[in-house]
């Protein structure tokens, strides 16, 4: 347990949007702010996974491809996080990390105290405040922001918690994903495709984005949420095994071509059925749980539900 002087104001749990949101709007506020993220990386969904392949490194955004539309004050805060356009003909402006999606979570985060690889397995609530359980021993706060995903929540709380019936209300589809990647000669037939008819719904080329350099062609692709969830306990080999002949045949390759094939397996991507409101709050003030999953499904819901809580906290209008 730490000591007095250690103890931040708030433990911010989970490190993608939502909760990198609100922990740079809380400091700025004042508040003293520790995050703690299970993952190696920072960014929760918005991910980007490299491989090495003979003629060089490539990437893959695993997670989600791009911000849409996002609200001027949104917007203005990505491309100060160096977001760039992705100029792949789209009616919206598709904004984009660059060398990668999540390098726009490592400069959104800057300056912020996180742990990584820190999983929180049981959050309780004490005489002054809430002690987080973790691998680095227990951690303590007066107030607590939980931002991870809605069905995980009641491990951490306790199904008998009065939010959790809230929140275990949000259901989540998984998503398993593709990536794979060619020589440079191979076919490029598009961008970006969605078929919700096709297995693989969503299919991007990778390396059509800025910044992701020449070493290969790259894709993602994307399983709609029912051959995900049928396929979804199955080892990363073997999806990957199973996806790489429909991208092949979409995007007319030939799978024995494929310099580089991996799957990720997204367990909660997407809200089916989002909670409706930017928040949740205990009686006392103390817990916050939030996500996207609060209001939908994109980058900005996330944006929304951090930048809300951390207003809510401060009573200030103008945070996040
Ligand atoms: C395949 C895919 C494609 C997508 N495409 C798009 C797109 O193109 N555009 C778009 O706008 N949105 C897209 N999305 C949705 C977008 O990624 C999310 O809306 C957004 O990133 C969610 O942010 P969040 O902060 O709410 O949650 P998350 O990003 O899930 O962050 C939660 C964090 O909590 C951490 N965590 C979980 N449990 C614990 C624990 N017990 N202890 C400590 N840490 C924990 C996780 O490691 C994670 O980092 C996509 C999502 C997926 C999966």
């Amino acid at each position: 347990m730490q000591d007095d002087a250690t103890r931040p104001d708030v433990l911010v749990i989970g490190a993608g949007m939502a909760g990198i949101t609100c922990a740079q709007a809380l400091a700025a506020a004042g508040q003293s702010v520790l995050v703690l993220d299970k993952g190696r990386g920072i960014g929760g969904r918005i991910a980007t996974r490299r491989a090495t392949l003979p003629t060089g490194e490539v990437s893959f955004d695993h997670g989600a491809q791009y911000v849409s539309a996002p609200s001027d004050d949104f917007a203005a805060r990505l491309e100060g996080a160096g977001a760039t356009h992705w100029q792949d003909g789209a009616d919206k402006p598709h904004l984009v990390g660059t060398p990668g999606m999540s390098a726009l979570m490592r400069a959104l985060a800057a300056g912020l105290e996180i742990r990584q690889s820190c999983e929180v397995s049981a959050l309780a609530q004490d005489g002054d405040g809430w002690t987080a359980t973790t691998p680095m021993g227990q951690l303590h706060a007066r107030r607590v922001v939980v931002t991870i995903p809605a069905p995980q929540i009641k491990r951490l709380l306790g199904a008998d918690h009065p939010l959790c019936a809230a929140a275990t209300n949000v259901d989540m589809q998984p998503c398993l994903t593709l990536m794979a990647a060619f020589e440079p000669d191979s076919p490029r037939p598009f961008l970006h495709r969605f078929d919700p008819t096709h297995p693989l719904a969503w299919i991007a080329q990778n390396s059509a984005k800025p910044g992701r350099g020449n070493t290969a062609v790259t894709w993602v692709a994307q399983a709609g949420p029912d051959w995900s969830a049928t396929y979804l306990e199955g080892a990363p080999d073997l999806i990957a095994a199973q996806m790489l002949p429909l991208l092949c045949d979409v995007i007319d390759a030939d799978p024995r071509d494929a310099l580089h094939v991996s799957a990720h397996r997204w367990r909660y991507a997407r809200a089916t059925r989002p909670l409706g409101q930017p928040f949740l709050r205990s009686d006392d003030h103390s817990l916050y749980l939030g996500g996207d999953w609060c209001l939908g499904t994109r980058v900005e819901d996330a944006w929304t539900s951090g930048s809300a809580i951390a207003r809510d906290m401060t009573g200030l209008a103008n945070v996040g």
